[in-house]
């Protein structure tokens, strides 16, 4: 039998195991042109929290009592298409079933030979490809700069946070706990980081921390803390929305300060992306991620969690910030 992850109930507020549900069904036959592939490696994201509300997006919602999805990383354990191998290792948005069958479309083949399988859904995948694309076509990071990083220990912030080093800049760091702040130091080479839960003026703390202003905010959590960090921009500054987390469980519609003075008086460029916006620079985003780590001037950590039957729980975890870098599990 397959066993497979169904949305039960879209969540109220942070979602809970009992918004997920486990059932089984056969195990899939492919048919000619097909692929039977076995889930290795599925990537949680918090983008997935979005996917969960019934509204339009740049993606479609997830349908109730219909299998959730993500990135994954799957085996060919029989291939009925002759594009693909037994034995080749795929990548792409799948469903979160141990088995399923695919025509090929959409997914890609992974080196395991140039980096280890679950880095292509994080340094060398689409986090890591964010990172890379945020900044390259809006934050434009220059040698000298002060980057200032939110979500810093995580996925997207902590390859963002390592880029700005390779670009010459002071890179400084917020996080949520004291391990996620010595971490990114001492392991990604931030020159500074903040601890934003033990920290009661953000405002302040960012003043500390960046004693020459903030020319490039890279934004993965939103809220009040790009509030504080919008404070403390510099003349031509520019912020990079790249993800909102403190918002993605919010009931009601957020609100806060106006920015727009703000904007105008220092002549700031404040822009949201999806990296789908970017799909044709992925290859060459790829290759650079990978140089840097071939380079050893890209490091990278993953939280991974053992167990089909504890995806939701990894995903719940990323609300609670429980993973330092990539949050993936292992099948
Ligand atoms: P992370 O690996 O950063 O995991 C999420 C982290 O967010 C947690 O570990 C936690 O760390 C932090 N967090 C959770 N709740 C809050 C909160 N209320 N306030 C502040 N921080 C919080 O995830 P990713 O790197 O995968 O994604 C980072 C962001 O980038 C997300 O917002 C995501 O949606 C966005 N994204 C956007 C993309 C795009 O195309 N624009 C593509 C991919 C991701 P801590 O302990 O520090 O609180």
């Amino acid at each position: 039998m397959n066993q497979v992850i169904l949305l039960k109930d879209r969540p109220k507020g942070k979602p809970s195991l009992k918004d997920f549900e486990f059932t089984e069904e056969e195990k899939p036959q492919p048919k000619d042109g097909e692929i039977l592939l076995k889930t290795k490696y599925v990537s949680v994201d918090p983008y997935l929290r979005g996917r969960m509300r019934n509204e339009k997006s740049y993606i479609p919602p997830f349908e109730v009592g219909k299998p959730l999805e993500s990135g994954i990383i799957a085996e060919v354990i029989e291939s009925k298409n002759k594009n693909f191998e037994k034995g080749d290792f795929v990548n792409g948005m799948l469903q979160w079933k141990q088995f399923q069958t695919s025509n090929g479309n959409g997914l890609n083949k992974v080196d395991a030979e140039r980096a280890p399988l679950k880095a292509y859904l994080g340094v060398l995948g689409l986090t890591g490809i964010t990172a890379y694309l945020g900044l390259d076509k809006i934050g434009k990071p220059q040698k000298g700069e002060t980057l200032l990083v939110s979500g810093a220990a995580g996925a997207v912030g902590s390859v963002a946070g390592q880029i700005g080093k390779i670009k010459g800049c002071r890179v400084v760091g917020i996080a949520g706990t004291e391990e996620k702040i010595d971490r990114i130091q001492e392991k990604f080479g931030f020159d500074a980081a903040i601890n934003y839960k033990t920290t009661n003026n953000m405002k302040k703390a960012i003043a500390e921390a960046c004693p020459d202003g903030v020319d490039v905010y890279f934004d993965n959590v939103g809220g009040e803390i790009l509030d504080a960090a919008l404070a403390n921009m510099n003349k031509y500054g520019r912020v990079v929305n790249c993800g909102a987390i403190s918002l993605y469980n919010k009931t009601e519609t957020p609100t806060g300060p106006r920015v727009e003075t703000t904007l105008i008086k220092n002549s700031i460029l404040m822009q949201g992306f999806t990296v789908r916006d970017f799909v044709k620079d992925f290859g060459p985003a790829q290759n650079q991620l990978a140089k840097w780590m071939e380079q050893d001037k890209l490091s990278y950590l993953e939280t991974v969690v053992e167990g089909f039957e504890n995806i939701p729980q990894a995903f719940i975890d990323l609300f609670d910030g429980k993973n330092k870098g990539k949050m993936i599990v292992v099948v």
